[in-house]
């Protein structure tokens, strides 16, 4: 499975680049601070003393924090708490060690550390720092100045420093959302080489697509005729069964029409194509944003639909990552499509293009549990063709092959999808019939008796050549027998009770009616 990409977190180097700038500058203006609170303003000797311990403190915490303990593994998010605290404390500190003169330096200070902390953790301990060291600040500066001014003065440093963790926060999600694009991207197109089946890539598809975009709706679509079948249809946290859409005039229709990608940020504007229809699928709402792209292989010709409920929910960024799984995904559903024609072609047999013996066999006994399960009947027909050794020597090898075209072709027009024709070897098939009860089996051995009997058979450009008669024997499952092998078994043993009766017939279970009919 697809994993939910992590939230990407700054590699150590990265850090100390990103944080490079902020830091050094608090650096510089602690120089100043101590500068001027221990040699041009002192308040007292001690307090000289505590200016310039608690500054040298600051620069080599700063560096210690930033550049050693942050990138290491053993950081953890507490520390962003303590920091802030602590970062509190000592620009309160410095406030009380130092004149009112200070006050913009501790105020720029305190903008630098609300960056710095906003790069290193999340919001929250930015906004620890900013709150509590204003409060703090403003608390040991009372008595020194005109409240009122000193207030708008932190109050207003507060705003910016606020503004700026903001701006940070936003850029970093930024940030953090064209990584998860890519990851997903990367993790898509790495898991979606193995995939040989369309179902494993559409699931692939799915988990992709709930990964990266904030889509209320999507789904994949592939074009069949005038009409599309929709393989995928999320809609509004819940998934639908399969639909068929009448093309003309949607939005999907243009995409497939044009092969060019769709991208409408607010349907309530832009729909000014010509003749566009909106249709509805899933859930009875209108995405408002909709974003659609071609999904084409050498044999896939599909759309990839994204939509939301809001108006401009997606960005360019979305649609470069939507044609890449688009991509990714058509040349996925190309190798599955392949991989099932090859697995396809080794099941079948190469002359009559009926199943060989072997999937025959495995076929039958998958229908066999599901007629156990659904309680319904299951009927075999195991036919054989009459005196065939000697139709080829009558009119050679070939016309006995078209002969065992010809009789599968025939077998298939009177089955269903569900119903399965094998070839169980030489000039015998079986023909497995789910949820068809020993009457409906002989009527459907009857129609295929009749239809071999109006066929003809060019012989070599000469006059046409008749047609050989077939036998047939019929067993029921279960009610016959619990087991597939004596199933066929069953079916074998009647058969050639048909054919000692003078071939041509059909030999059903003994307890049927229906056999002076077939006569
Ligand atoms: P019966 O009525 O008892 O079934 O007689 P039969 O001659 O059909 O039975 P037999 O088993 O003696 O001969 C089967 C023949 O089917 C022999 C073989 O040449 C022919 N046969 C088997 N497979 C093919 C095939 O793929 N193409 C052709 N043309 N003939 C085949
Ligand atoms: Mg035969
Ligand atoms: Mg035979």
């Amino acid at each position: 499975m697809l994993s939910k990409p992590s939230k990407p977190g700054f590699m150590p180097s990265e850090h100390r680049i990103s944080v490079r700038p902020s830091v050094i500058a608090s650096m510089v203006v602690l120089a100043i601070i101590i500068f001027y609170g221990s040699v041009i303003w002192p308040q007292s000797p001690t307090g000289a003393i505590a200016v310039t311990a608690l500054g040298t403190f600051g620069i080599v915490y700063l560096f210690v924090f930033n550049f050693l303990l942050v990138p290491s593994p053993h950081f953890r998010d507490i520390y962003n708490w303590l920091n802030a605290i602590l970062t509190a404390v000592g620009l309160a500190a410095l406030t009380f060690l130092t004149s009112s003169q200070l006050a913009l330096y501790i105020a720029v200070l305190l903008i630098l550390a609300a960056i710095t902390s906003s790069i290193t953790a999340e919001w929250g301990p930015a906004y620890l720092l900013v709150i509590l060291s204003t409060t703090l600040i403003m608390f040991f500066e009372r008595e020194r100045t005109v409240p009122m001014r000193s207030g708008i003065f932190h109050v207003s440093a507060a705003i910016i420093a606020l503004i700026a963790v903001e701006t940070i926060r936003q850029l970093k999600n930024l940030s953090r959302d064209r990584i998860r694009k890519l990851e997903t991207i990367t993790e898509f197109s790495r898991q979606i080489v193995s995939s040989l089946e369309t179902q494993q890539v559409l699931k692939l598809l799915n988990t992709a697509l709930r990964n990266a975009v904030e889509a209320d709706t999507y789904f994949v679509g592939m074009r069949e005729g005038d009409e599309m079948r929709l393989e995928l249809i999320y809609d509004d946290k819940q998934y639908y069964e399969n639909q068929r859409v009448k093309l003309e005039g949607t939005l999907s229709g243009w995409v497939f029409e044009n092969q060019q990608s769709l991208f409408l940020p607010d349907l309530r504007k832009d729909v000014s194509l010509p003749r566009v229809r909106l249709v509805l699928l899933g859930k009875h709402k209108t995405s408002l944003s909709w974003m659609g792209v071609p999904m084409r292989g050498n044999s896939v010709d599909g759309i990839l639909v994204i939509g939301s409920y809001r108006p401009n929910a997606f960005d360019r960024a979305d649609l470069e990552l939507l044609s890449n799984l688009a991509q990714h995904a058509a040349l996925a559903l190309d190798n599955a499509y392949r991989h099932s024609q090859v697995e396809l072609q080794a099941h079948l047999d190469s002359l009559t293009g009926v199943y060989n013996h072997g999937y025959f066999l495995k076929l039958l006994k998958e229908q066999a549990d599901q007629a156990l399960r659904d309680e319904q009947p299951l009927s075999l027909i195991m036919l054989d063709v009459d005196y065939f050794k000697q139709y080829n020597d009558t009119y050679g090898h070939l016309a006995g092959d078209e002969i065992l075209t010809s009789l599968c072709a025939a077998i298939k027009q009177h089955i269903k999808t569900s119903d399965a024709v094998g070839r169980w070897g030489g000039e015998e098939f079986v023909i497995s019939l789910p949820n068809a009860n020993a009457n409906q089996a002989i009527q459907i051995a009857l129609r295929i008796r009749s239809t071999l009997s109006t066929l003809t058979v060019q012989n070599h450009g000469k006059d046409p050549i008749s047609v050989p008669t077939i036998s047939q024997g019929i067993a029921l499952f279960p009610d016959e027998v619990n087991e597939v092998i004596k199933l066929v078994d069953l079916a074998d043993r009647r058969l050639y009770i048909a054919k000692a009766r003078g071939r041509n017939q059909i030999e059903p279970s003994p307890d049927q009616m229906w056999l002076d009919e077939i006569e």
